[in-house]
């Protein structure tokens, strides 16, 4: 099956970038978000990353119009009627996937595949949730989606071949490495990845050192392109909570409890760069 539009539905730190990957690989896309100022949000970041790739010379003038044109946007989930291929990148709240899925059932055309960025999600579960279980499928992007080549492609239990084989071929053709693993908590990127950012908030916690030297050690001593607590603002914290979140209520082990200290930033509306401060200070301390 050949896919020629796709609906992104959630337009932040992932589904801009989703829509901007599709867009310039020829695709037309349409970015689906409930709140207004979040779908401008996103557009506007579309515009200004596609003209920063321009300015150092990685893609044309013309490739940058040309995807901006192949994009429109949408408040109304409705919107996903001519997609092929839908990928929902709302937040990490199984709840609202549900929700979601059940809609996207309703609204995108029969044979369209329904594909999650879920970080940590059950797949399986999600598609329990429409009438098409074999073509729902797990597509996790990384961030920043337009920089990062991975794509792991997560397999739910009655995920079909073709819906495998078409999401595979697809994510090449937008420039990136499909990964195909199967559904278990965090799949492999996050079932690895988020017991070290919790361990490094756990270290800052305990007072073994301050954020930028824990960074530091794990960047010059570990040779990681940034610090666990500078990817944890990358990520937000409200995300990286909800992952631990999961891991810890799916696999039922201790070793994947939130630290506490991820809990207070969370609640005290410290979520990482998207709020200017985290663990680390994004707008100078204001
Ligand atoms: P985000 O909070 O930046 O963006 C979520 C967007 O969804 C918001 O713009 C919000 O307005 C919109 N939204 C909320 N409810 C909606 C609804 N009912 N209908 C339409 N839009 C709605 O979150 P994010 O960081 O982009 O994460 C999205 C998904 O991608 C999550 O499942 C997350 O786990 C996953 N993910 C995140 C990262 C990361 O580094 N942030 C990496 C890989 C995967």
């Amino acid at each position: 099956m050949t896919i020629e539009r796709v609906a992104v539905v959630g337009a932040g730190t992932m589904g801009n970038g989703i829509a901007h990957v599709c867009a310039l690989a020829g695709l037309e896309v349409v970015l689906v978000d409930s709140d207004q100022g979040a779908l401008d949000r996103g557009v506007a970041t579309i515009g200004s990353n596609l003209e920063r790739q321009r300015s150092k010379g990685r893609i044309s003038a013309a490739e940058r119009s040309g995807a901006l044109d192949r994009i429109e946007s949408a408040t109304a989930l409705q919107r996903v009627s001519q997609a092929g291929l839908v990928v929902e990148a709302v937040p990490e709240i199984a709840d609202l996937k549900y929700e979601i899925f059940d809609q996207l059932d309703r609204f995108a055309p029969h044979d369209a595949i329904l594909a999650s960025n879920t970080s940590s999600i059950s797949i399986t579960a999600i598609a329990s949730r429409t009438q098409r279980p074999g073509q729902v499928i797990g597509m996790h992007f990384m961030n920043p989606v337009p920089v990062m080549k991975l794509v792991e492609v997560i397999r739910g239990l009655r995920t079909g071949d073709a819906t495998t084989e078409t999401v595979m071929a697809l994510s090449r053709t937008l420039g990136k490495v499909p990964v195909e693993v199967r559904d278990f908590p965090g799949f492999v990127s996050n079932r690895i990845l988020a017991p070290m950012i919790n361990e490094a908030i756990f270290t800052l916690m305990e007072g073994v050192a301050e954020a930028e030297a824990i960074d530091t050690v794990m960047k010059l001593g570990m040779n990681h392109p940034m610090g666990p607590l500078a990817l944890a603002d990358l990520i937000g914290l409200d995300t990286c909570l909800n992952i631990l979140e999961v891991l810890h209520r799916e696999l039922g082990d201790d070793r994947y409890r939130p630290c506490p200290l991820l809990r207070q930033y969370v609640a005290a509306g410290w979520l990482g760069r998207k709020t200017g401060r985290g663990f680390h200070d994004y707008d100078g301390g204001r």
